[in-house]
């Protein structure tokens, strides 16, 4: 669904990838740069010192959740957490407006993440400080969005192009995986991009996302096959069978073996492709997702994809509390310590 939100700057909500413009997209990106040290814990800093962030995750999550808890405490603020209904007074039925109230009170930022589309909004309208979207339900994942767009952008530099004019394979869940909806959008903010899809029935991208990118020129192709998606591509991005958001039977119907491996990339004739995924991979047997076999290929990105997250969480908490880059370096300062195994 299309929202007016407006630019993501300081003391602003980050709902939707809507909020960004070229502009804003590479200021985020150089923050992100700007606080690698710290995020590769070589200089600890303290800039956020006295600062609460309110995390809660009402949905499963490692990764999102834990990045922004460890990007949040990398920047020297403090951490209190809650996850699921069954530990939170939404169990004793407490609107999302009161919950957000309340925890807001106790915060400088809120992370949320909740199961049904457009929440995350509301809680941001109650909310007394900016909220970030850390997903609802099949609608947005803007932060992981922005993770894989820095990670394209990086991979396609190492190979000494560009995300503008390049093609990428994105393929799997498009209904129900959020995050292919935020990142076709944000994407979107590149010129000339070429799109193939692929998807198994039922599984299909919305109209309204593919609409998104054809009016902004883009061309979007929907292939037959996944060897026909992935061929002659700069990038794969492959995503999981959303299980939680389907009947069991939908979700078995069209999805047997893997969506994505080592023999179909050879097919293909493109074993160098970057490979992406916002995980997690679901590794059961004939789940339907990115194999384990593509693990040694050049171009697996999806590790680097969750190290950059901490990067990208890092700026914005910094662009949400109008922290600068200078402040930063003010606190911050090398470790005494090492963390390196002998
Ligand atoms: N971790 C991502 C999300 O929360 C992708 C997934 O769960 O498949 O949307």
């Amino acid at each position: 669904m299309a929202h007016d939100y407006p630019p993501f700057e300081q003391g602003r909500h980050l709902l939707s990838v809507s909020q960004f413009s070229s502009k804003n997209l590479q200021s985020l990106f150089d923050l992100a740069d700007a606080v690698d040290p710290i995020a590769k814990r070589q200089a600890v800093c303290t800039v956020l010192d006295g600062a609460m962030l309110g995390s809660l995750f009402f949905e499963p999550s490692t990764r999102t959740r834990l990045s922004f808890e460890s990007a949040f405490l990398r920047l020297g603020g403090e951490v209190t957490t809650t996850t699921g209904f069954t530990f939170s007074s939404m169990a004793k039925g407490e609107s999302i407006a009161d919950t957000s109230r309340v925890v807001s009170g106790y915060s400088d930022v809120l992370v949320v993440r909740h199961p049904d589309e457009g929440s995350v909004a509301q809680f941001a309208e109650a909310s007394t400080v900016p909220v970030v979207n850390a997903g609802d339900g099949a609608g947005e994942h803007p932060s992981q969005a922005l993770l894989d767009v820095y990670t394209l952008d990086k991979e396609l530099a190492s190979r000494s192009k560009r995300i503008d004019g390049s093609h990428v394979a994105i393929i799997g869940d498009l209904k129900y995986g959020r995050t292919v909806h935020s990142l076709i959008k944000l994407m979107s903010l590149y010129s000339d991009l070429h799109f193939s899809l692929f998807a198994p029935m039922s599984m299909e991208l919305p109209d309204e996302v593919r609409k998104y990118a054809e009016t902004r020129g883009h061309e979007v192709r929907v292939a037959d096959s996944v060897i026909e998606a992935v061929r002659g591509v700069d990038a794969v991005y492959a995503t999981r069978v959303q299980r939680e958001r389907m009947t069991e039977e939908l979700a078995t119907a069209n999805t047997q073996g893997d969506l994505l491996n080592w023999a179909m990339l050879a097919e293909a004739d493109n074993l160098d492709a970057i490979i992406m995924h916002p995980l997690p991979r679901d590794s059961r047997p004939n789940s339907f997702d990115l194999a384990s076999d593509v693990d040694d290929l050049p171009g697996l990105a999806i590790f680097h994809q969750t190290d950059n997250g901490l990067n990208i969480r890092m700026a914005i908490f910094l662009t949400a509390l109008g922290v600068n880059i200078e402040a930063v370096q003010l606190t911050t300062k090398q470790r005494p310590w090492k963390a390196t195994l002998r």
